[in-house]
């Protein structure tokens, strides 16, 4: 069984359509692996019951001949999402053991197209995060290096992946938390455009950012899985009412004849010299793949990280006002009064990170300081997005780093904005609400993964799923995994 440990998506399907595995034996080879590298910390629930019980009915399905391709597929869920069988809690104690009613609608799609469910996976508490040191059920270890951070928020998503403890899994994106653990990971994360995916039952950080995505082993697999999980929710109201699509329709037709962008100045200062030989070694790939290769200015991209913490830190004092000991979350034991029994309850359930986001969101949304924060904020968003749309009439997509460096260590960031701050190519795109795909693209000499981003126009997945995909049949890079797994 050890083999199908890293099998992709569509060769674990063969198996299963062929009875050469069947779910349940699938669902408990993964939970073996799970249990077994439990110092991870990748996973925060895992009810093996649970999951066997969906593997059952899916070899049941595939018996019957009414499964889809993804029948069987084990998956992890970020615990963002809300489930009815794993306790959600966001990586917070102020949600420690909720069990939802419902479960998300991205969890719900994936279950009835068969997928089961391995469990939830640790994150930055709240998704506020780069390194997913901020979860307050502990730090998740990176499989490559375990001094090394996994990346955040999803950074137990990316563990999981790269450890092999899951095919594929969930991850949400608000600044870069799909995109920056995949590439600290050594895997494939795919952010796709905001309203795509369903947010109903994602626990909400920043409402007009957050976004549902994927982490797998290569672009291939992220498209097989984006189908069944995207699609038109008329109970979230920015849901976009679009056809549903083959994503995986662009994935053998190369770059040929296709503009790839390259943001000189994201290539200059500040970034690892040996990132930015595997990123201008992509680029003459796709050169020599017949790609025309365009220089552009992303002037106003620039200014991204300052708007983003205004923008999301406002939303979230907002969303995570219902934490207050009454609607939702954690009560304080001992209280005087009911202003008493909030002030503890908050005090006592968030974090360090979410409590100051709360205070900085507070103080941009108050009287005197909305029109000269906020709203200032939400004009230049508008601008940089519109530099985006701009650039795309030039370019099918851009290629561009997703952070500055490999991982680093814990305890890397000295203060919060030296952590904020890291998200300088990742979060421009978040504002602009484009989809966009982080690739492996080589080795640190510290032995660390390398990545690189694409990003491309709205409702442009297939696309960029294809663009992935033509670099990842000429390198094997994405096909790499840490020893001992
Ligand atoms: N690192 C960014 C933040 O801390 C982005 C997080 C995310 O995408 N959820 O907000």
């Amino acid at each position: 069984m050890e083999n199908i440990t890293f099998c992709s998506v569509a060769e674990l399907s063969k198996k299963l359509a062929t009875r050469e595995v069947s779910a349940v034996e699938l669902a408990q080879h993964f939970l073996n692996r799970i249990e077994a590298h439990r110092g991870l910390n990748a996973f925060l629930d895992v009810r093996p019951e649970v999951t066997l019980a969906q593997a059952k009915l899916a070899d049941e399905r595939i018996a019957a001949g009414t499964a889809t391709s993804l029948t069987g597929i084990p998956i992890g869920h970020k615990d963002i999402f809300v489930t009815r069988e794993w306790a959600s809690t966001a990586a917070s104690k102020m949600l420690e053991g909720y069990m939802s009613p419902f479960d998300a609608t991205v969890v719900s799609k994936l279950k009835e197209a068969g997928m089961v469910c391995l469990g939830k996976l640790n994150c930055d508490e709240f998704a506020m995060g780069s390194s997913n040191e901020n979860s307050a059920y502990g730090k998740v270890f990176n499989p490559w290096d375990t001094n090394a951070v996994p990346g955040g928020s999803s950074g137990g998503s990316s563990s999981a992946v790269a450890a092999g403890l899951a095919p594929i899994v969930t991850g949400t994106d608000t600044g870069g938390s799909i995109r920056e653990p995949a590439s600290f990971t050594g895997v494939t994360g795919l952010k796709p455009t905001y309203g795509r995916p369903s947010r109903l039952g994602m626990i909400a950080f920043a409402s007009s950012l957050d976004t549902a995505g994927l982490l797998g082993q290569s672009a291939e697999d992220c498209a097989m899985v984006l189908g069944s999980m995207v699609g038109f929710d008329p109970a979230d109201s920015t849901s976009v009412n679009r056809p549903t699509e083959d994503f995986t329709r662009n994935l053998n037709d190369g770059v040929k004849g296709l503009r790839i962008g390259v943001p000189r100045k994201w290539l200059g200062e500040g970034l690892d010299p040996e990132l930015r030989v595997s990123i201008e070694t992509a680029i003459d790939t796709y050169r020599r793949l017949g790609a025309e290769i365009v220089d552009i200015e992303l002037p106003m991209a620039e200014l991204g990280v300052p708007v983003y913490y205004v923008v999301a830190c406002a939303e979230a004092s907002s969303n995570l006002s219902r934490f207050d000991g009454v609607r939702y979350g954690h009560r304080a034991a001992e209280y005087n009064d009911i202003v008493d029994m909030i002030k503890k309850s908050r005090n006592e359930g968030f974090g360090p990170e979410p409590k100051r986001r709360i205070m900085i969101g507070t103080y941009v949304l108050s009287h005197g300081y909305y029109d000269a924060y906020y709203l200032k904020a939400q004009r230049v968003r508008r601008l940089i997005a519109r530099e985006f749309h701009e650039t795309f009439k030039l370019v099918d997509a851009i290629i561009s780093p997703v952070t500055a460096g490999p991982a680093y260590d814990f305890n890397a960031h000295s203060d919060p904005v030296s952590a904020y701050l890291s998200d300088l190519y990742t979060i421009p795109v978040s504002l602009a609400g484009l989809p966009g795909i982080a690739v492996p693209s080589g080795m640190h000499s510290n032995g660390r993964p390398l990545g690189f981003q694409l990003i491309g126009e709205n409702f442009s997945e297939a696309k960029l799923l294809g663009i992935a995909a033509a670099w990842q049949r000429e390198t094997d890079w994405h096909l790499r995994h840490p020893a001992g797994y």
